[in-house]
């Protein structure tokens, strides 16, 4: 490969792997210099790679401004959520019909994981959509899955976890054992409002998390 594309696809890496451990935070206004002098390379490869995340609409470039790491709106939030619920909505019947021990014991024990995280995190985000990734794998439909696991990504990497209200930590706990117990009782009524009330209250907590940040948010 050239030695060019080479130290530019590097850059990328690094700046997209940055993003996804929260290093690099939505809403952070980053500059050339600062990449260049963290990743040790010269500015032609970071902007190349700036460039190239630009057009996955990861950063987006203000002129004169230099790029920022892109966050979420409350447009894309309220999209999110309605797909998201009806796409849950059929993850969840297809799991309760299709359920096997095995599964509803992994399923336990990706609700356990999640329930340790204390704070709000990239990670817990990330741990909370194992769980609801596991019901769709219990499903069976894996493009539904896939589906949702795109959906899941698209929206974690966007979000400042910081401002999310906190009493959200023990409200999705709660929410979780009740969406567990009844896949596990094949209840489907209940699976259904369980879901359904578990992705109105985490669409409440993230648009006052998006307000909260963008009060907070000092330019
Ligand atoms: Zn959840």
């Amino acid at each position: 490969m050239d030695p060019k594309i080479k130290t530019s696809t590097l850059a990328y890496n690094s700046i997209k792997q940055m993003i996804f451990q929260y290093q690099l935070i939505p809403g952070q206004k980053i500059t050339y210099d600062f990449l260049a002098k963290k990743l040790k390379v010269s500015n032609t490869p970071i902007i190349n790679a700036l460039h190239r995340l630009e057009q996955e609409d990861i950063v987006v470039s203000i002129p004169n401004r230099g790029f920022v790491i892109r966050d979420v709106n409350i447009e894309e939030v309220e999209e999110y959520f309605r797909i998201r619920a009806a796409l849950e909505m059929l993850a969840i019947e297809d799991a309760i019909k299709n359920q096997k021990p095995k599964q509803l014991r992994e399923l336990n024990a990706a609700r356990r994981i999640h329930q340790e995280f204390k704070v709000f995190s990239r990670n817990r985000l990330v741990k909370d959509a194992a769980f609801h990734l596991k019901i769709a794998e219990i499903g069976g439909n894996k493009l539904l899955a896939r589906l949702l696991k795109h959906l899941f990504e698209f929206i974690y990497l966007r979000l400042r976890t910081e401002s999310l209200p906190f009493h959200r930590i023990a409200e999705t706990i709660e929410e979780h054992q009740g969406i567990y117990t009844a896949i596990e009782s094949k209840n489907l009524i209940r699976a259904r409002a369980c879901i359904k009330r578990h992705i109105a209250q985490d669409r409440k907590a993230t648009i006052e998390g998006i307000h909260e940040a963008n009060t907070a948010y000092i330019p």
